[in-house]
């Protein structure tokens, strides 16, 4: 085994108990995945896609490529390029559902696919089987993305966060949150290339951030952390924040910070907008999920 140089930053002999499960390796999963090439004890790694030329920028893997399985592709990539070895890394080139069930004794799932039914079945197998989670998105055109986490599925889940949440502040996250516009009719394929690969990084690097709190051992509670680059909404305010969050606005331009949030009032309701942003939600349980309910509600629904 090669010298992983992480003595002081990560416990190798903690690494080396841990699973690890990446479901989609697109330019996020490979990015995220490419942060987390340590030497776990397990790391499973589940798309049935192949890579094609519109991929390349955005995707870890290259030109030598194309045309291959995303997994093979990575599988390679992580002997080759980090010295990982080849007998503890499992590839599946079929999508979740069909292999997931083989890895109850996963650590962490990162999830990746962008793909609501992918995440919806993924969360209910996680919450049923006490497995934490996480779930990545990049918003239309790299405009930011959220990375939200699952580390006590007992407590809340991405059902709880999705229900609670008032779903038309943030942007959808299929079909890279384009509007349908934006798809070639005929084709449907996308009509522009919907983002870079620097947004795609930096959302990565939550999810390192995330993934290495859960695998080490931090307690960390479940929450949604919004990073957007661009001018995003962030969160809507009740009236009786809004004052609050003027003056801190106001305050950042005296203070020598230039403001990177803005305050936006469309009809009765106020929305906390970001540029180069980041702002953490912690998430509850909810009574519209089927798994959890709320504190003050005596019986699930
Ligand atoms: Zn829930």
């Amino acid at each position: 085994m090669p010298h992983f140089r992480i003595t002081g930053l990560l416990n190798l002999s903690q690494v080396q108990q841990q699973t690890l499960v990446v479901v989609g390796l697109g330019s996020l999963g490979s990015h995220a995945l490419s942060l987390l090439a340590y030497p776990w004890r397990q790391l499973v790694l589940i798309d049935p896609d192949t890579l094609a030329e519109e991929n390349v920028e955005r995707h870890i893997l290259g030109y030598n490529s194309l045309r291959n399985y995303k997994v093979t592709g990575l599988k390679q990539w992580l002997v080759r390029n980090r010295g990982l070895e080849a007998s503890r890394i499992v590839v599946h080139r079929v999508t979740m559902d069909r292999v997931i069930d083989k890895y109850r004794h996963a650590n962490l799932v990162i999830e990746a696919t962008g793909i609501p039914s992918v995440r919806s079945l993924l969360n209910a197998w996680c919450v049923q089987n006490n497995i934490p989670a996480i779930y990545g998105g990049i918003y239309i055109r790299g405009a930011g993305g959220d990375s939200i986490s699952i580390a006590q599925p007992q407590h809340s889940c991405l059902e709880c966060y999705d229900t609670a949440q008032s779903n038309d502040d943030l942007p959808p996250l299929d079909n890279y949150g384009l509007p349908q516009t934006s798809l070639n009719q005929e084709t449907g394929e996308l009509n522009e290339v919907p983002y870079l690969s620097g947004p795609v990084a930096a959302i990565a690097a939550d999810i390192q951030d995330m993934a290495l709190d859960i695998l080490t051992g931090i307690h960390t509670p479940n929450q949604c952390l919004i990073h957007v680059h661009r001018w995003e909404p962030l969160l809507t305010l009740p009236e009786k924040w809004a004052n609050g969050a003027k003056a801190w606005i106001e305050q950042q331009s005296e203070m020598g910070v230039i403001p990177n949030l803005r305050l936006v009032k469309e009809n009765d309701r106020f929305t906390l907008q970001g540029a180069r942003a980041k702002i953490t939600l912690n998430i509850q349980p909810s009574g519209g999920c089927p798994f959890h309910f709320a504190a003050d509600e005596t019986q699930p629904l």
